[in-house]
């Protein structure tokens, strides 16, 4: 019994059992498993949860445990699942964000060289050395935000050599971090100025060479690719995927961005862990996507800096769709850490309830990293990663807007 270590007195917290029960679909306060005056049994050699539940319902098994702690005056919800970050990169873009100030488009910049391009010069003359540090003080910040869990994919290199040393930068992140993280591959993210022109010879390279390369190392979990005109097309998408699949990857897709190019559909029928952006998602794919296992992430931050449409949250909500939030930090689009800040757009900007919003960046969250049995729930058997709110209720999460650390 010596590695049992108990809180106790802990003011409210959040369990998300409901929202486990109903595997993230149309998340409800009853759902949350909020519980006052809570206690909670941790196995301190484990690090998983053992017993959590009303103070007057402890078992009396735990009650006289040496080891024990206090949590008076604290909100403890299960800590922040970010599933969706462009990490690993050199450079910055405030210049792309003046000209767009200036009414030049996303679209109109990348043409001009700008863009994603830009990124990746800058990311490949970077040292490794460099990477990492930019990198460190990312998830520093991103810790800050009460996020313990984090995906990050690369994408900025696009030679095997530079991807690669992106996954190998991530690896490093993992050796000294508190966080979990989980790396995705994406090489599909832009067709690289060396194929300008030839996309479908860059994708027959990625499946020939690049993905059983990866595949060797270990390095990646995803494999994600960009669906979108001037990027990828579902028919590229299809044979990357497919690739990807055989070479023992789980999949991700960004999808339905700028436009709705079949992404979605070919991500669903694939078994996609997820699909992500959806800002343009056609009704058929709204009742396509609630019917399935794969996770909607919705990323309001970057449809709030980039000034487009918001992706249709409440439809997707109500058509049964796992719905979770996340930043999409990136130098071009989102570049804010600010994961609690995504819930407050979500609720003012995209009718989601509070509810949904805490549900789409935990539970929701781990499923579309393929996490939910570890990570997002604070319940029996899930590990002991917890955010600790300061405030007097979760509600102020989205709440104190910007201002929740
Ligand atoms: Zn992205």
């Amino acid at each position: 019994m010596e590695a049992l270590v108990l809180y106790e007195e802990i003011s409210q917290l959040l369990t998300l059992e409901g929202v486990e029960k109903k595997q993230g679909r149309h998340p409800e306060q009853k759902d949350l498993g909020q519980l006052e005056n809570a206690s909670m049994v941790v196995n301190a050699d484990s690090n998983l949860i053992v017993w959590v539940g009303k103070g007057d319902d402890l078992p009396s098994q735990y009650k006289d445990l040496p080891h024990r702690f206090s949590g008076k005056d604290q909100v403890w919800i299960p800590e922040l699942v970010e599933c969706h970050t462009h990490l690993i990169y050199g450079g910055t873009r405030h210049h792309d964000f003046a000209l767009r100030c200036e009414g030049k488009s996303y679209q109109e910049i990348a043409a001009a060289g700008g863009g994603i391009l830009t990124t990746m010069k800058a990311t490949r003359e970077a040292s490794g050395e460099a990477l990492v540090e930019h990198a460190a003080k990312d998830l520093a910040r991103f810790q800050k935000f009460g996020i313990g869990t984090l995906e990050i994919k690369t994408g900025y290199g696009l030679t095997l050599e530079s991807e690669l040393r992106a996954l190998e930068v991530i690896r490093a992140l993992s050796e000294h971090a508190a966080m979990l993280l989980v790396p995705t591959f994406l090489p599909a993210h832009a067709t690289p100025p060396e194929y300008k022109g030839r996309t479908d010879a860059y994708v027959d390279l990625i499946c020939a060479e690049w993905l059983p390369e990866v595949a060797k190392t270990g390095l990646a979990s995803f494999f994600d690719v960009f669906v979108e005109n001037g990027y990828f097309s579902a028919q590229q998408a299809r044979k990357l995927l497919h690739s990807a699949l055989d070479q023992g990857f789980k999949l991700k897709v960004h999808s339905d961005q700028f436009s709705s190019l079949g992404g979605t559909q070919l991500g669903i029928e694939l078994g996609a862990s997820s699909i992500d952006h959806l800002d343009h998602i056609s009704n058929e794919d709204i009742r396509a996507l609630g019917e399935s296992k794969t996770v909607a992430v919705l990323l309001p931050g970057a449809s709030l800096f980039t000034g487009t449409p918001y992706p249709p949250a409440r439809e997707l909500i109500d058509a049964g769709a796992r719905v979770a939030l996340s930043t999409d930090y990136n130098p071009g689009t989102c570049p804010s850490r600010n994961l609690p800040l995504m819930t407050t757009i979500a609720c003012t900007q995209m009718k989601m309830t509070v509810p949904e919003a805490i549900a789409a960046v935990t539970y929701n969250a781990a499923a579309a990293l393929d996490l939910e049995d570890r990570v997002g729930s604070l319940t029996p058997g899930k590990e002991f990663r917890v955010c600790t709110l300061d405030a007097d209720s979760y509600e102020a999460l989205p709440y104190c807007f910007g201002e929740m650390e």
